[in-house]
This record gives C-alpha cells, structure tokens and sequence, in this order.
C-alpha cells in the first residue's frame, strides 16, 4: 500500500485546445505546492514555448535514446511526434510528499493507469464541441490542417473518457482550476489510503 505521507499522481488529459495548460497554470499559481511534470517532446516549440518550462524540446534520436534506457515513465506518439514523462522528476516529487501533475494524452494516461493503478484520472471538456473549435482556431497556434487533424483526434480520445475518474468542465479557467483542486484535495482522503490510521482506532478502540 503506498503510504499517506507520499503525494499522489493526478493525470489531467484532455482535448488540444481545451485549456487544459491554461486550467493547471492557474491551478498552480494559487497551488504552487503542486509539482508539474514538463514532458519531454520531439515537436517543433511554438513562438510563445520555452524550452524546459513547457516541454523539453528533443530530437526523435535523443528521444529513442531515453526509451531505450527506460528514463521515460510512459511515452505517446501524437501526430507524428514523441511525447514523454521523465519519470525521475515524478518518483523524487512523489517520495517527497508532492501531487505531481501529468497533462498528457490517453495513451499515455493508460500507461500511468496500469503502471500506477492510484493515479487520479481527470479529464477537462469544454462547455460543447463548437466552443472547442472556435478556441483552436482562435488560438492561432496551428496551421488549419493541423486544427482538422487535431479535431479528428478529439473525437476518437471522446471515446476513452470513461476510463477516468472525473471529468472538469472548462467554462471558466479559475473555477476550472478551483474544481481540481478540490478533488486532488478530496483524493486524498480515500479510505484505502488511510488503511493503517483507520486500523489504529479500530485497535485503540477496542483497548479503551
Ligand atoms: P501539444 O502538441 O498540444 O503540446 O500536445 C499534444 C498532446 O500531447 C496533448 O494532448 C498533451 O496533453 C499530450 N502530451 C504532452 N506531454 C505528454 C507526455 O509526456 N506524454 C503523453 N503521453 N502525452 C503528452
């Protein structure tokens, strides 16, 4: 059993375009007491992108490489290209007693599912699929075929969204962030995380 003192893993996933990145950007701002794992890629960064805060841009050689020696926690191919976990950023936080944040896709979210069968699942939706293309095409970011090719993924990751625990709806970014918080907060009061303590009282109970 993995032991209270420990910090739990939370999965965000979500469609491209959602404001998923926003949600946990405000999240952390109000909660710097999470720790936000920042996924190593093979993409091309975008204008606004820094590399090592919003992704550790990498060539796919160095990628393959990280696979190869097991660096990764779990890794995805996403439209032609690697995205991936370093996992030592996430044991260290963990051990450390931090929620470390995964915003990943669900493939990926499987994974961390199977290999780590306490992670929180959450997965953000927008108010309605209209408003999802309207804030894709608005973010500007993307060239038209990549917003298609993005839509198209959208649909088939809608498939999948059961498999999470709970979804968020991203009407407004801070009560977004408000909502998840609430729920990592509430995670951790999960009855099989507390077996010991509960055990405890039983015993001392009986004792009195
Ligand atoms: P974007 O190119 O828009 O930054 O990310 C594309 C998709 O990849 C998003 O759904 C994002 O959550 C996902 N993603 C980002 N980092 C990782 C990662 O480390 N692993 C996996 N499996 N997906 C990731």
């Amino acid at each position: 059993m993995m032991s209270t003192a420990e910090g739990k893993l939370v999965v965000v996933s979500g469609f491209s375009g959602v404001g998923k990145g926003t949600v946990i950007a405000s999240l952390l701002e109000t909660h710097p007491e999470y720790a936000l794992s920042v996924s190593a890629t093979t993409r091309d960064p975008r204008e606004y992108e820094i590399d090592g805060v919003h992704y550790h841009f990498i060539s796919k050689d160095r990628f393959e490489q990280m696979i190869r020696e097991d660096d990764l926690l779990e890794y995805a191919s996403y439209l032609n290209n690697y995205y991936g976990t370093p996992k030592t950023f996430v044991t260290d936080n963990i051990a450390q007693g931090r929620d470390v944040l995964l915003e990943i896709e669900i493939q990926g979210a499987r994974k961390v599912k199977a290999a780590c069968p306490d992670a929180l699942m959450l997965f953000v939706m927008p108010p309605s699929a209209q408003v999802l293309r309207e804030r894709l095409v608005g973010r500007g970011s993307e060239k038209p075929e990549d917003v298609d090719a993005r839509l198209r993924r959208a649909a088939r990751e809608a498939e999948g969204i059961e498999e999470y625990d709970y979804i968020l709806i991203n009407d407004d970014i801070e009560a977004c962030a408000e909502r998840m918080h609430s729920l990592i907060r509430a995670y951790h009061q999960k009855t099989s995380f507390h077996l010991d303590f509960i055990q405890e009282v039983r015993n001392d109970l009986i004792n009195l």
